[in-house]
């Protein structure tokens, strides 16, 4: 390697294109943007995506693209770890699979073996899958679970796009959950009350050590306060709360920067959750990240689920929940507990 080049590639720089999906519009627009890369044509997303022995953080280093179709499902049963604001029929769908951020805890790397991004190019299909499901019942749908749809919006197009979609079938509900400084979404779409901006807000500290690329707080709180100016409803989510030795100050601290930025008052509602994962994910992440301070935290196991204990997690919680009761009404606060 020669002296000052990084051992690493620009994100990007090599892109799969399954050949089912290679004369698509999106395809083809995604591949023009980055007319630099090396396009590697392959047979199905599976052969890149499910290879074994794949390392989640190198490939995290420099991501590669994948472009592929879904013809499977993509519209899934919410996880009963997530929060379902009451709604009866709580789904989440996945038109892109990972993320570009790098939250160290994230259950992605716990539920996929690669660190490489799939986008599947076919989002009129999950739409046809979802007008079926509709025709049964109404559907409120968490489209930005399994990446961070906003972040990635330059690229795809899909919040545009899922926007358009809710305004047009009113027994939909959906949200969008992100942790972008992206306000220009804002510019170009219709506000609708069925389409959810939720904000995961998280103290600096924590941003700065364990949310590598994500946004700071101000920023997100500025993009928050931005979407509620132009119309948009939105939601904060306290979620996941992490503990660190000085939990207390930094999210007290935290909330200081909410009510300088936003009113609190015009929220739709805010959620609030201490860190859980699944045992699965997280014996995957223990063994892959083995200095995550997070990772290798010793959590109890209830009912499969790995969380704080019961008295660390309600000490957290209820010193926010307190804090959050002087901030928006008590019935607009949402806190999960997977041990019911
Ligand atoms: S923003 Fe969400 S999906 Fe992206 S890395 Fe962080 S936790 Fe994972």
């Amino acid at each position: 390697m020669q002296s000052g080049k990084s051992l690493f590639n620009y994100p990007f720089s090599h892109i799969y294109v399954e050949d089912s999906v290679r004369d698509m519009e999106l395809t083809r627009s995604i591949l023009a943007r980055f007319s630099k890369s090396v396009v590697i044509p392959i047979n199905h997303y599976k052969d890149v995506f499910n290879r074994s022995r794949q390392s989640f953080g190198l490939q995290k280093s420099s991501q590669a693209l994948i472009l592929a179709k879904n013809t499977g499902e993509s519209i899934f049963p919410g996880a009963p770890v997530c929060q379902d604001f009451g709604y009866d029929h709580f789904y989440y769908a996945s038109s892109i699979r990972n993320c570009i951020f790098d939250c160290e805890y994230c259950f992605l790397k716990g539920m996929y073996g690669s660190g490489n991004i799939v986008v599947f190019v076919n989002l009129e299909d999950t739409f046809a899958e979802l007008e079926a499901l509709l025709a049964k019942h109404p559907v409120y749908l968490c489209v930005s679970y399994d990446t961070d749809l906003i972040a990635l919006e330059s690229l795809t197009g899909f919040t545009a796009r899922w926007a358009e979609f809710t305004k047009n079938h009113e027994d939909l509900t959906i949200e969008i959950r992100t942790k972008s400084f992206r306000k220009d979404i804002y510019d170009r779409i219709e506000p609708c009350d069925r389409v959810i901006f939720a904000y995961t807000i998280s103290p600096d500290e924590i941003i700065e050590k364990h949310e590598k690329r994500t946004a700071a707080l101000t920023e997100r709180l500025e993009a928050a306060a931005y979407a509620m100016k132009k119309g948009f409803p939105v939601r904060l989510c306290f979620d996941p709360v992490i503990y660190c030795e000085n939990w207390k100050d930094s999210y007290l601290s935290m909330f200081d920067q909410v009510q300088k930025h936003i009113d609190t008052h015009q929220l739709k509602d805010v959620s609030i959750g201490s860190f859980r994962i699944p045992a699965d994910y997280i014996k995957k992440l223990r063994k892959d990240f083995p200095d995550s301070p997070i990772c290798q935290f010793p959590y109890e196991n209830r009912n499969g689920v790995f969380q704080y204990s019961a008295a660390l997690q309600a000490e957290m919680e209820d010193t926010l929940v307190t804090k959050l009761q002087s901030l928006v009404p008590k019935e607009k606060i949402y806190r999960i507990d997977v041990d019911e």
